[in-house]
Order: C-alpha cells, then structure tokens, then sequence
C-alpha cells in the first residue's frame, strides 16, 4: 500500500512536530520552510500540562528536560532594580509564569527537526505559491516553481502565515492585542542571575532579562500601542526604522534598558512582532488544513502558544492516522481542540494592559497587587494568576494506530 504524502509549511514548532507524529503513523512527511535554513532564534517558551504529556509519549521529555533554561522564576522589579515580588517557578506540569518546563522556542524546534531526521524531508528557502485541491490529492505549486502533488497540506506557517488563505478559505480574523514585543539575545552581564527580572516602566512598557543556557542573556523590550492602528505595522516597518523607534521609546525608561538598546546594534537575532490573536471558523477544508499559530494564535501572553502547537499536532496526526475519511478526521480534529484553544484565547480582562500601566500612579497599584499576590496566603491565588488552562483537554491515546518507524 501507498504511503499518504503530506506537505506541512514551517518548520518552528507545530511543523516538525506534525510530521514527528505522522512518521509514527507511516505517512510520508515533506515540510517547507520559508526561511533560508533552520531558525534558531527565540526565547523561553514554556511546555505545560498535556503539551508535557505529548512529549512524554513522544519519548522527548527527557531531551527537552535537560536543554531548561534553569530559570528559577520570575522577579518583578522597581526602577532602582529592588524587587517587588517575586514569584519562584512551580513545581508542576501547569502552574506559575515561570512553568518547569522553560525551554528557548530554538532549542525545542531543533529537538522536533532532530527527532524526524532520516523520515522528513526538510525544504528550506522555499514556500507555496498556490494549491489545487483536485479532490484527490493536492497539486502544489512552490515558488521556485516546481510542481508536486500530495495528499495533503497543511499550513503551519505562524501568525502572519501566508499558506493560510491558500488552504482554508473562509474568513479569519487577527485580532491585535495592542502590543508589541521585541525579543534580542545580549551578552551575559555580572548582574544577570537566573530569575526572569521584569521590569515595568510607565507607559506601558516593560524591560525583562532572562537567562539561558547558551552564557548569554535573553531580553525583551514590550510596549503597549496606544494607537488604534495597532497591529499593522509590521508590515511597514523595516528593523532599521524599528530600532530607531526603540531607542525613542525606551530611553528614559530606566532599570537596565539602556543597556539593552546599546545592544540593539549587536543583536543578529532580534524578532519582533506585534501581538495578535488568530480566530478561524475552521482549520480544514477539503485536504487541506491549519495548525499552530497559523490556526489559533493565542499570544505570548496566554503563556500557551507552544503547548497548543505540540498538542494540536499529536491530535492532528492521530485523527488522521484513526480515519480513512479526512472529513471524519477534521471533524475529530476540531471536537478535540476546540475547547482547549477557545480556553487559551480567552484571556483575563484587561490583558495585556493591566500588566502594564500607563501612568505611575497605575504603576503603584500593580505593584501594590503583585506584592500581595506573592505573600504565603495568596501564594496559591498568585500562582493561578500566572496559570494559563495547560489541564483541560482529554488527551487520546493513538498509540494502537502506530504502523512504523521509518
Ligand atoms: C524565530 C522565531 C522566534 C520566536 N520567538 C518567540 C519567543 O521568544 N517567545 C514566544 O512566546 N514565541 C516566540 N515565537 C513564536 C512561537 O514559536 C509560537 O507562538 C509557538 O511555538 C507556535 O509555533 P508555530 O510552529 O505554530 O509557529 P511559529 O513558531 O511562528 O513558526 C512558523 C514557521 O513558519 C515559517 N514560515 C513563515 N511563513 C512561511 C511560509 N509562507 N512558508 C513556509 N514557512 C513559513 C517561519 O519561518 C517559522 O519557522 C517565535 C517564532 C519564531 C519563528
């Protein structure tokens, strides 16, 4: 019998490890990747609650366990860099802002690409062009021009996925949240320890540090948009014009942000974008579908964007592996997923704002708030308000549906 032919674009996160689960399942796994080479950028992300499960079945927990950043947890910090509160990591699969599990975004996709080597055939410096579903199977045409058919495709492309209007018509929406966020990586300091330091300047801006296990230090510079053209400017805006723009902003904004900015120079890595939350109707039509980011993108702030990318491509691959039928297979799809991404997108009222007050007086009663939600007896209460839904989802178990290992 042939093997079902799959082509998945973006190979960060939810890309790769589609393809991990259907090579687990005996489908012939191509993924596509816009970028030149491996993107190895990025920083902390946190596994939490099922997405830790996935990967214990996946047999990846201890690989990913041992590439921790070792952040102990997170410090909230005044402008003199005293601290506030502070919040230690929990030792469990789902809790605090600091989950057990902190691992940089590169180091988890280079654990996924490494666990699929020799099975999946990794494309990079190349993208889709335009699709034709025929029915039966999936005519694709690449930018560099070449044409192949396949069984199906799936876009795994981000936020911004470009694959998306090509493979699932129907409306999505983008729903910016009003912030932006700018990640660098910069050298290790004397000061720098292995909490999370968070900062927060009126202004609604914020300056953190953390560390990682590379002997460097991971920082971010975020900003809330007080423009309602707020989500549209990435497009308009080169890196250049972005870092001037920093310099602007944050050049009075104490703590260690000077630091930072002198840096900017330096930094090959820096990404930055301006958050937004992805809402499609539906991830799949015909033989096609979405996944990631590029279906639901919850933000940065819902702390579950890589946990619904590692769940959402287990249960994928495993409702395609359980059906014949691909109708039947989506369907399954969206009854496992849906509550759990609907969870994660619904977040607190206020954020990201809240955490980020405008004027000092704002700024005073967050910290006021922070400080009781670190004392012993809110200790639990602190803990949940970092807690993003990780729990809530029946995981199934596919494990009976696996064929071979390539
Ligand atoms: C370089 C990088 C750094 C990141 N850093 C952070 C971070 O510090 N903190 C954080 O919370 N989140 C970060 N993220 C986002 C985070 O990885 C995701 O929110 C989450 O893990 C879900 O992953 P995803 O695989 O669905 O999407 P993403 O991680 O966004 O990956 C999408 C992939 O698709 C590729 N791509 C884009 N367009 C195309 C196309 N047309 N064809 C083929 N490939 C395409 C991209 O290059 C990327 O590799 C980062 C993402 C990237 C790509």
């Amino acid at each position: 019998m042939t093997r079902p032919a799959v082509l998945i674009a973006g190979a960060s996160i939810a890309g790769p490890a589609l393809a991990y689960w259907l090579n687990r399942y005996g489908w012939d796994t191509t993924v596509v990747e816009r970028a030149p080479e491996f993107r190895a950028g990025g920083q902390n992300i946190d596994v939490r609650g099922a997405a830790r499960q996935v990967l214990r079945r996946a047999g990846l927990e201890d690989a990913v366990r041992e590439a921790t950043t070792g952040e102990v947890g997170t410090r909230f910090l005044g402008r003199d860099g005293r601290v506030v509160a502070e919040f230690p990591a929990q030792r469990s699969d789902t809790a605090g802002a600091t989950a057990e599990v902190e691992v940089l975004r590169g180091d988890l996709a280079r654990i996924l690409v490494d666990a699929t080597a020799g099975c999946t055939e990794y494309r990079y410096g190349d993208e889709i062009a335009a699709l034709d579903d025929t029915g039966s199977d999936v005519v694709v045409t690449f930018a560099s021009g070449s044409q192949e058919r396949f069984d199906l495709v799936v876009a795994a492309d981000g936020l911004r996925s470009s694959t998306r209007r090509l493979a699932v018509a129907g409306p999505v929406t983008i729903r910016p949240l009003g912030m932006e966020i700018t990640y660098l990586t910069i050298p290790r300091g004397d000061g720098d320890n292995d909490w999370w330091n968070w900062y927060t300047a009126p202004g609604g801006r914020g300056v953190t540090l953390r560390p990682d296990r590379h002997g460097t230090t991971r920082a971010f510079l975020s900003s809330i948009i007080y423009d309602h053209r707020a989500g549209t400017w990435h497009e308009r805006r080169s890196a250049a014009d972005h870092q001037a723009r920093l310099r602007e902003q944050f050049q009075d904004a104490g703590w260690q942000a000077r630091r930072i900015l002198d840096a900017l120079d330096d930094a090959d890595d820096m990404y930055f974008e301006s958050i937004a939350q992805v809402r499609a109707p539906r991830w799949a039509s015909g033989r096609t579908a979405l996944l990631g980011d590029a279906a639901w993108c919850a933000t940065p702030v819902s702390g579950m964007g890589t946990s619904l990318a590692i769940v959402g491509a287990y249960v994928l691959a495993g409702e395609l592996a359980a059906h014949a039928d691909l109708r039947e297979a989506f369907a399954g799809y969206e009854r496992v997923m849906r509550p759990y991404v609907d969870q994660a997108q619904h977040l607190p009222p206020g954020v990201p704002r809240i955490a980020n007050p405008r004027t000092r007086a704002g700024l005073a009663v967050f910290h006021t708030a922070l400080r009781l939600a670190a004392t012993p007896v809110a200790g639990r209460l602190g803990g949940r308000l970092f807690t993003p839904p990780a729990d809530h989802i029946d995981l199934p178990d596919y494990a009976h549906l696996e064929r071979t290992t390539h």
